[in-house]
């Protein structure tokens, strides 16, 4: 169910509506929107006794949700919503689902203070917003490179510290994630655990932004329903990333499937970027459908960039170098203003 306020509803309303929400024994979310509030409710089995809320003050009216995700679901919340990041420790502050587009940029993985250094300053002088770079690995196998852990945290922190550039790096399990959050300004939860609920609810319990990538094989709706799981626990600031699903082909690591984000778009407030990288698995690769995500309406793209891919400790072969990135984002400042966005 969804209370919508009026218009011109008092903070003093909306409190005493969410007063009310909670004495019924469920749990409030209240969402200010740019012309009015909509407060969600969620943690009902049974139908929620709509009259007593429909005669509170400042109340416009109460409806049902008709989506099985609520929080994330345009009804409750039909401007898009613009998720923050950084603005502290040294790191700009960043809108990400505004009019301006955001590139996030890094090594795959953080391997030593030297590289990541390097990587930074070169993403940072071509114009990227956020600096990316995992510190905890999922990796496919055991016996890979699985991220340097606290010392890679570290190493984040300098990176932020020298460029201003906020930092967005990846949790894998509860452990992980307390570390994360404590140091970087916004928690990715990979692909291969957006189904994992308990973390899902930590995150959403964490403080900080959360970027949610695509698992290997989601729908759209367990996509949105993971992104619930984050914000059932009173965390909206959540931002979407498709990174490819896996089928038949086989000329790419993954299919990237760019057509979900006007789906996205037309079934949620969220902002969703896009993932090239990771979505075709090859450098050849990463330019085109990074031009083509801006060109669908993502609201970024987030792109592995390496100095010495030869070498790199994980996804070599899918690391564009710093002049190629430099390239690329000559491009998207000319694709964004077609779709009347800004780089
Ligand atoms: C990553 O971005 O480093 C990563 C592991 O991506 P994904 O979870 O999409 O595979
Ligand atoms: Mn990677």
């Amino acid at each position: 169910m969804l209370v919508v306020m009026e218009a011109g509803a008092t903070r003093e309303a909306v409190e005493s509506v969410c007063s009310e929400i909670r004495r019924m024994g469920l749990t409030a979310h209240a969402m200010p929107g740019a012309t009015r509030t909509a407060i969600g409710i969620t943690g009902n089995t049974g139908p929620v006794p709509r009259a007593r809320l429909e005669s509170l003050p400042g109340v416009l009216e109460v409806i049902q949700v008709t989506q099985p995700w609520k929080l994330a679901s345009r009804e409750v919340h039909p401007d898009p919503t613009v998720v923050w990041v950084g603005g502290e420790r040294g790191a700009a502050r960043v809108p990400i689902g505004g009019a301006r587009v955001v590139v996030m940029a890094g090594p795959c993985a953080v391997e030593t203070a030297e590289q990541t250094l390097t990587i930074a300053r070169a993403v940072r002088e071509a114009g990227a917003a956020l600096l990316r770079g995992g510190a905890f690995k999922p990796r496919t196998s055991p016996y890979s490179f699985q991220g340097l852990g606290a010392e890679g945290l570290a190493i984040l922190s300098r990176a932020r510290s020298e460029t201003g550039l906020p930092i967005v790096t990846e949790a894998v399990d509860t452990e992980s994630l307390k570390l994360v959050a404590e140091q970087a300004d916004m928690v990715q939860l990979g692909a291969r655990n957006m189904q994992n609920f308990q973390l899902l609810r930590a995150a959403g319990r964490c403080g900080k932004p959360i970027l949610l990538k695509r698992g290997l094989a989601a729908t759209l709706e367990e996509l949105f329903m993971a992104a619930e799981y984050v914000m059932s626990e009173g965390n909206y600031q959540v931002v979407l990333c498709e990174r490819g699903v896996r089928t038949f082909a086989d000329h790419t690591r993954n299919t990237l499937d760019l057509s979900v984000v006007p789906a996205v778009k037309r079934l949620s407030h969220l902002p969703i970027i896009v993932d090239p990288s990771h979505g075709t698995g090859r450098r050849n690769k990463v330019a085109p459908l990074s031009r083509a995500a801006l060109a669908v309406g993502a609201d970024g793209i987030m792109v592995e960039v390496h100095h010495a891919p030869e070498t790199a400790l994980s996804d070599g072969p899918q690391a564009i170098v710093p002049g190629e990135f430099a390239a690329l984002m000559a491009q998207l400042r000319r694709i964004a203003p077609v779709v009347d966005r800004e780089l």
